[in-house]
């Protein structure tokens, strides 16, 4: 999968780091122990000559395959014997008999990210924890998933059209696992509508199922940023000042090249004409380039008209699956 490379680079050597620092301190334990046991490090000494010692078995018998078994067999009881003379003496100290052994945080693996060719789940899971890191979701919102939303919290009265808001609520579901789903599949790629917008007022759901879309797909390795209208349209006008992020790279190109991106909170941006400006062409330009978006807004169609040029939204509707958010704010049915 196509994890973005920073993340990569990162999260490997974050690895390595571990990987070395489980090295070091093990050998600090065991350089510190010799100082309280000497006799622990004669015994140490002694089992790292055995690949040496069966070398000389082999190489001392002549080709005499008797011989040699039975050498080889002696060193191996002798190293038995100073294995457990090893663990004893830890034992008699109160030392636990892996203390001086590298304390990883994956045995599996061994800190390494690898097992042979495949990677180790806990290198998927850091891979998919910097990815959300990276892709500028809050702390909270990072925990915001499918499994975790409660259609239950929208109400089943119906209105004029015998729809309630929890019939509506469960389309947009269901439309959003789908997007997550399949996303770059060639089912996706052949679909007219590969972007989503969610309008509708606040606390209805919009960022929590942004957010869900946006795990999914980074746990599958795609590279997706979150950040609200906003900070979006003051990144490229402020561009002539700091526009380098934690990562050291340009957060404006990021916005243009990576594979969702999410514009949240559409319409709070500054009001100006190059903000509108700076968003349209942000819009247009990654629809362009075939790069999906997810864009939420608390303004209702009309609002938009008013706001933007008929441009943007003759390419919203064209282009964007369009769902409407009903309902009452569903944060305050959770209290
Ligand atoms: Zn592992």
């Amino acid at each position: 999968m196509p994890y973005n490379s920073k993340v990569i680079k990162k999260v490997l050597s974050d690895f390595e780091n571990k990987e070395k620092a489980a090295v070091a301190a093990a050998e600090k334990r065991k350089q510190e122990l010799y100082k309280i046991l000497p006799e622990l490090g004669y015994i140490d000494q002694e089992l790292s000559k055995t690949q040496f010692k069966l070398v000389r078995d082999i190489l001392s018998s002549g080709g005499d395959a008797l011989e040699t078994a039975e050498k080889i067999e002696k060193t191996k009881l002798g190293n038995q014997e100073l294995q457990r003379m090893r663990t004893e003496i830890l034992k008699s100290n109160n030392y636990s008999e892996d203390y001086t052994k590298p304390q990883y945080e994956c045995n599996v693996c061994k800190d390494t990210g690898y097992q042979g060719d495949d990677m180790c789940i806990c290198l998927r899971k850091a891979l998919s924890a910097e990815g959300l890191r990276y892709s500028g979701l809050g702390e909270m919102t990072r925990n915001q998933s499918f499994a975790n939303f409660n259609l239950n919290y929208y109400s089943k009265e119906k209105d004029k059209n015998e729809m309630s808001a929890y019939d509506n609520m469960k389309i947009i579901l269901e439309r959003c696992k789908k997007f997550a789903a399949k996303y770059k599949t060639p089912e996706f790629e052949k679909a007219p509508n590969k972007n989503l917008f969610f309008f509708g007022g606040t606390g209805l759901g919009k960022t929590h199922l942004s957010s869900a879309i946006a795990r999914e797909l980074i746990e599958k390795g795609f590279d997706v940023v979150y950040d609200t209208a906003q900070k979006i349209a003051y990144a490229f006008e402020k561009e002539r000042f700091s526009k380098i992020s934690d990562y050291g790279e340009d957060v404006t190109e990021r916005y243009l090249n990576c594979d969702l991106l999410i514009i949240d909170d559409l319409g709070t941006e500054y009001g100006g004409a190059m903000s509108v400006a700076t968003i349209y062409n942000i819009i247009n330009s990654r629809l362009v380039t075939n790069r999906n978006m997810i864009i939420s807004t608390n303004l209702t169609l009309e609002q938009i008209n008013l706001r933007y040029e008929d441009s943007i939204v003759s390419r919203i509707i064209g282009e964007f699956i369009v769902l409407k958010f009903a309902g009452s704010d569903i944060r305050y049915e959770k209290k």
